[in-house]
């Protein structure tokens, strides 16, 4: 696979409309219509959402506080979120992922089912580089994977500029064992493997972070057989 420059964008959005958002919405779901590799992928990823659930609870109650879900796919974070009383504007680059989300936030975010009286997120068709405003927490959950490092550095830093108090990145780690995983991946290319894949070293995240004025203050490592997961909250320094 070449990089694209520019068109990588162009190839993502296009993914994630198409084949893209039939292969996640079946991962992120719920139904019984996924393989091995499937499972373990949707058990890994709803690992991290219970992980960033844990962290942003752990700081107090999230009742009134404005998070941006960047990149929010079919809801996964956005709907807990908003479960314990968030103000959540959630977007994502792809249409058909935000009419997912939306129609899943409708179907599970009842008034009166809880304590907290939840608040409908604002769901929105976005890219990342589009957003503007300020929120209390920023979250951008498997999402860099789709960013070379070059590219990544920019979009850390206007996350960075977009939160108040916390931002939240979850990414795929670039260590030997996982580099080398992907190159098999990438020799033996499966129809699934649509767009490029990404990985990133922890420092390189850190660097990028630490430039503009955030350190990390909490880290977390979600893997299961073909998930791999780097969780960071940053703060400002
Ligand atoms: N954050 C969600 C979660 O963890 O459940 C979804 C993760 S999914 C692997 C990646 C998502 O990022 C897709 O929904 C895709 O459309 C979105 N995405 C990719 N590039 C993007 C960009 N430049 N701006 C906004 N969203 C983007």
């Amino acid at each position: 696979a070449e990089e694209v420059g520019g068109g990588d964008k162009e190839v993502v959005r296009n993914y994630f409309n198409n084949s893209g958002f039939q292969r996640w919405k079946k991962i992120y779901g719920e139904t019984d219509d996924v393989n091995k590799v499937q499972l373990d992928i949707r058990l890994g990823h709803s690992k991290t959402v219970e992980n960033v659930m844990k962290m942003l609870t752990d700081d107090g109650s999230l009742n009134g506080v404005t998070v941006c879900d960047a990149g929010c796919g079919t809801g996964c974070l956005s709907i807990p979120l908003a479960k314990e009383g968030a103000v959540v504007s959630a977007s994502d680059i792809s249409a058909a992922m935000v009419a997912e989300a939306e129609k899943q936030a409708k179907e599970q975010l009842i008034a009166g089912n809880g304590d907290i009286a939840p608040v409908m997120p604002k769901f929105e068709v976005k890219d990342l580089e589009s957003l503007d405003g300020k929120y209390d927490t920023v979250v951008c959950l498997d999402v860099l994977i789709h960013y070379p490092q070059n590219k990544a550095d920019g979009m850390i830093a206007h996350l960075a500029s977009l939160a108040e108090s916390r931002l939240i990145l979850s990414f795929a780690p670039k260590t030997f064992y996982y580099d080398l995983l992907k190159r098999i991946g990438e020799l033996f290319p499966g129809p699934s493997k649509a767009t490029r894949a990404y990985l990133h070293a922890e420092a390189d995240v850190e660097r990028a972070l630490n430039k503009v004025g955030w350190k990390i203050r909490k880290r977390g490592l979600i893997t299961t057989q073909f998930y791999f997961a780097r969780l960071v909250e940053a703060v400002p320094a």
